[in-house]
Formats: structure tokens, sequence, C-alpha cells
């Protein structure tokens, strides 16, 4: 019986696996872990899991993007950081790679950094940021 599975749902990546007796499913965002479940078997969990991100995984992003952005943001020195927004855009469809992490992007998922206009990624990063890497 497969007792593991691995998979990307828009920007989440989830991670569903039998250990300390139960079937159990994380969902994270970069590195953090967003959503946790528990079911009866792989399927079950996975369900559920797609269930919740559903739900409210939009909202979800935006806060983890908001926060990880901000904080590279500072970190970098950008002045009046606080002011730059994110915004999900209508333009386009349009896919990359995140230069810093190599992570997946897509503009129908992922917001847009107002102040450069790139695809921000989980992990925080968008062209404020890229040429200090
Ligand atoms: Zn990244
Ligand atoms: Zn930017």
């Amino acid at each position: 019986m497969k007792k593991r599975k691995v998979f990307q749902l828009n920007q989440f990546q989830c991670v569903i696996a039998f250990w300390e007796g139960k079937y159990q499913g994380v969902a994270r965002l970069s590195n953090e872990v967003v959503y946790r479940v528990i079911g009866i078997d792989l399927e079950d969990v996975e369900i559920k899991l797609k269930e919740q991100i559903e739900k409210n995984g939009k909202e979800i992003v935006y806060d983890h993007l908001k926060k990880v952005h901000q904080k590279l943001l500072k970190s970098n020195n950008v002045k009046n950081y606080q002011d730059i927004e994110i915004t999900l855009s209508k333009k386009n469809h349009r896919t990359a790679h995140c230069f810093r992490c190599r992570g997946q992007l897509d503009n129908h998922y992922n917001h847009e950094c107002n102040a450069c206009g790139w695809i921000l990624c989980v992990c925080g990063a968008c062209g404020c940021s890229y040429s200090k890497f």
C-alpha cells in the first residue's frame, strides 16, 4: 500500500503520509505549514486538504505573500516598503520561475508587486530584491 503522496496545488506544496499511526496531510507555502488534516486513508486526506485550500486558500496566500514580501523588502532596505501593495493581476496569464528559490510562479495564483510589476513568489522575492542576489 502506498504510504506517501506529494503534489503541488496552486502555490501549495502538499505532502500526505502515514505517520504516528495516522494518515496526515500538510500544505506548505514556502516552509510555513498552513494546513494540517487527518483522515482515514491517503485519498481521504487528499480530499480534505483540497477542500481546505479551495475554501480559503486565496486569502491564506494573500496574507502569506504580503507578510514575506514586506519582510524581504525591509531586509533589502527598499525605500517606503510599507507603502508597496500587492495585487492579483487581471492581465494575460503568465508563468515564470523564482530567481531566488526556483519555485513556480503563476499570475493566476501569485500576486504581483505594485512597485516592480513582477510576480511574487511564496518565498517573498520580487524584482525589488532581485539585484541583491
Ligand atoms: Zn521564491
Ligand atoms: Zn517588487
